[in-house]
């Protein structure tokens, strides 16, 4: 309905200025409406989930009810825990495969699917939750640890540094969460007893079942449980699934109840984007110090994604020579610094993130407004093939729960052009350019996208 609505308008003849505005003001219902469009299949026709409207009606213990509403505050689920909580908790406890935007509140579904099965009296290990980074297994272990507040409930991690190092402890948490290979380490090493496990949990499942991401790992991790475990559901939980790793997801998880978004869904309305065209990476760095930092009063924080360690370096070291406090985060830097400048930046010490796609999935910080992609991602062994999935994953670090967010794409050359216009066409989306010397759009779509304040004059 709204779609429609939008279509009334001549959106041609509009200055940039009205169009936003007039996004804005809608994209919060275009976010409510674009959860509803999801496909739901249910493995068994003959069961009957209800929408849940409020947490109440959901059957959980008085100690995670209040660990929602004391803890995390939240008042009623959000459209993809309405729909998938009540087929997470009934039972026979079927396997589901679900897909919701970024920031749509999927952490919530498979943190409580996991905390309600577990029973606290029983020692061992019962839910297990895999992650592709350890940033996002220190998130995830930090939300379990505030919605199971109440609860006593033991977790244990591979971001935990006690485990660091090669040694031989059991581990012992009721819920273990953690990155693949550590996991397939402790469970080969039989530190790591699967036996009890009900539930199991892949965050970013996509990016876990795919083949340029931990495939082998995950389905090794799949493997040990089937011979270890007697009785566990599945939840795959993703923003993507592209149709090769959904039918596989499929095979590997049998009789799952699944919920997908038809593909034009996925483009998030509530993020604006815009392209810049430049001429040399001096003007990428220009763009960011003369312009984009300086007029953006208004800015909380930023996220600018780069293709390479070397990138991330060289981008950091040029940034604070002109004085701009910023840290850079890629993969090949020691855990603990890994760990300090993620602190840094959610404890709002930075305000600009500098970050490889180590970076690009999952990380839920409110106050990032601004996503810059300073090189467009792409395939890593092919930079001519666009990453769908990376660049959704990228633009979604902003615009976190119907929040307002903006992504910048900068253009180097016809290949980063190519990039764009493809993704483009994939997610049915334009990207309108803003021309670098045109200070007066460029300032109008600052202020419409919410990072500078309107010029009182
Ligand atoms: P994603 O779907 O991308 O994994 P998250 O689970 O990280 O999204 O949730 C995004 C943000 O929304 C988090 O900060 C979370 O606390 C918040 N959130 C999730 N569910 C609710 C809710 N029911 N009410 C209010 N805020 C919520
Ligand atoms: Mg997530």
């Amino acid at each position: 309905m709204l779609k429609g609505s939008v279509a009334v308008f001549d959106t041609n003849a509009m200055t940039f200025c009205s169009l936003f505005t007039l996004s804005f003001s809608l994209s919060l219902s275009l976010f409510i409406q674009a959860e509803t469009e999801a496909i739901i299949k249910v493995a068994d026709p003959n069961s009957k989930y209800t929408s849940a409207q409020t947490f109440d009606e959901l059957g959980l213990s008085a100690e995670l009810l209040q660990g929602l509403y004391t803890e995390m505050k939240f008042e009623k689920p959000s459209k993809i825990q309405a729909e998938t909580l009540p087929m997470i908790l009934t039972p026979p406890h079927r396997n589901l495969i679900a897909q919701a935007h970024n920031g749509s509140g999927k952490t919530t579904c498979f943190t409580l699917g996991i905390l309600s099965r577990v029973n606290v009296n029983e020692p061992g290990t019962q839910g297990l939750m895999i992650c592709p980074t350890r940033e996002l297994v220190i998130q995830n272990v930090g939300v379990m640890q505030r919605m199971g507040k109440y609860t006593n409930i033991s977790i244990a991690s591979t971001a935990d540094p006690k485990y660091d190092g090669y040694n031989k402890e059991q581990i012992n948490g009721q819920v273990v969460i953690g990155t693949p290979g550590r996991l397939l380490r402790w469970m080969r090493e039989k530190q790591l007893d699967c036996s009890k496990v009900n539930c199991l949990v892949f965050d970013e499942a996509d990016n876990m079942l795919g083949t340029d991401g931990h495939r082998v790992d995950s389905t090794k991790i799949l493997k040990h449980l089937q011979m270890s475990a007697k009785n566990w559901q599945v939840l795959l939980f993703s923003a993507t699934f592209n149709e090769a790793v959904k039918t596989f997801a499929t095979k590997v998880v049998p009789n799952a109840n699944q919920i997908f978004l038809p593909a034009h869904e996925l483009s998030l309305d509530v993020i604006k984007q815009y392209r810049v065209n430049v001429q040399s990476n001096d003007q990428k760095d220009m763009l960011l110090k003369e312009k984009i930092f300086p007029l953006c009063d208004k800015i909380g924080q930023t996220i600018i994604f780069v293709r390479t360690r070397e990138g991330a370096r060289r981008l950091h070291a040029s940034m604070q020579r002109d004085g701009f406090k910023c840290t850079a985060i890629e993969g090949q830097m020691q855990n603990e610094d890994r760990d300090r400048v993620i602190k840094e930046f959610r404890d709002g010490q930075t305000k600009i993130l500098i970050a490889t796609d180590v970076l690009s999935r999952g990380l839920d910080v409110s106050t990032v407004t601004l996503v810059i992609n300073y090189d467009m991602p792409v395939e890593y062994q092919n930079p001519s093939v666009p990453n769908f999935e990376t660049y959704l994953h990228r633009i979604g670090r902003s615009g976190r729960f119907g929040k307002k967010g903006a992504a910048f794409n900068l253009l180097l050359g016809e290949n980063e052009r190519l990039v764009l216009d493809q993704i483009e066409r994939h997610f049915e989306h334009m990207v309108p350019e803003v021309t670098l010397n045109d200070d007066d759009t460029f300032e109008s779509i600052l202020t419409a996208a919410g990072l500078m304040s309107p010029d009182e004059s």
